[in-house]
């Protein structure tokens, strides 16, 4: 069960891409909206005004049609994205203001990212691929080795670890690129629609696996997906963004049976 204590805390981020990006904030501050500010200035907000918590050990999904920032919105959690404003603060500290050598070190102790494409070095063998993160992180190699050699026995790879990722299918390779993940042993897992390029079956199969993962460590995941199904199966709650705003954050139950506008009603209509 995710627990009361907030991991991170969001406050009023935006981000907007393009030169001169304060005058997007104007506008946006004065009422228009992202496609008349694209039309006036060539500036695309990606995020405007985000402000959520996200506590220890849940599974916060984000959710929305493609465009409409959820990978703009993960990406300035741990600031592969530079916010134009606003705050993004982990356990208590501000990201936003922290120096490069300052977030490289919370990056590499906290968190790890899980992509759509798998993202997998060709040349390097399963393990080396688990290795991977691990290796970035200055581990030594006798660690390094234990350690991935674990990640790959919680996703079921032990077996494969001597093997080339395109000897794999592609839901062994999302496995790979969830044992790199969960080698580091971060407190946070950033999943970019990690599921997405998966057939129906094993995508489910990668739910539940992440969902034992996840409840057998207590690690808070937040999970980017355009799928209704998956984000109702898995998540704890669900953000729903449309044109780079949060319409709502809630509890499955929560957004199915009080939608806070009409988009979110349209957009979970025909599920129960
Ligand atoms: P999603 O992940 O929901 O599909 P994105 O976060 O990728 O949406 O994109 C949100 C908006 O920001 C889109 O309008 C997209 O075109 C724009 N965008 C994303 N990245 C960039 C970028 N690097 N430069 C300019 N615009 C971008
Ligand atoms: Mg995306």
């Amino acid at each position: 069960m995710p627990s009361v204590q907030p991991l991170v805390e969001v406050e009023h981020l935006y981000k907007v891409f393009g030169d001169h990006p304060e005058l997007a904030l104007e506008l946006l501050d004065q009422g228009y909206d992202k496609s008349a500010i694209f039309e006036r200035t060539g500036l695309t907000v990606g995020v405007r005004d985000a402000s959520f918590t996200i506590y220890a050990g849940e599974v916060f999904v984000i959710m929305g049609l493609s465009g409409s920032g959820k990978s703009t919105l993960l990406r300035l959690l741990n600031r592969l994205i530079e916010p134009t404003s606003g705050t993004v603060r982990i356990h208590g500290t501000d990201v936003t203001a922290m120096d490069a050598a300052a977030l490289i070190a919370l990056r590499r102790r906290e968190m790890s990212m899980v992509f759509q494409s798998f993202a997998l070095l060709p040349h390097l063998s399963v393990r080396e691929n688990a290795e991977f993160g691990l290796d970035i992180a200055g581990e030594a190699k006798a660690a390094r080795h234990e350690r991935a050699q674990a990640a790959l026995e919680q996703v079921g790879l032990a077996p494969y670890a001597d093997i080339y990722p395109d000897e794999l299918s592609g839901g062994m390779q999302q496995r790979v690129g969830l044992a790199r993940a969960l080698a580091v042993d971060p407190s946070l897992m950033l999943m970019d629609e990690a599921f997405s390029a998966l057939d129906p079956l094993i995508r489910r199969e990668m739910q539940d696996e992440l969902l034992r993962l996840q409840r057998e460590s207590t690690r808070t995941v937040v999970f980017i997906s355009h799928d209704l199904d998956e984000a109702l199966r898995i998540g704890h709650r669900i953000a729903i963004m449309e044109g780079g705003r949060i319409l709502q954050v809630g509890t499955p139950g929560e957004i199915l049976n009080d939608p806070a506008d009409d988009y979110v009603r349209s957009f979970f209509r025909g599920v129960d």
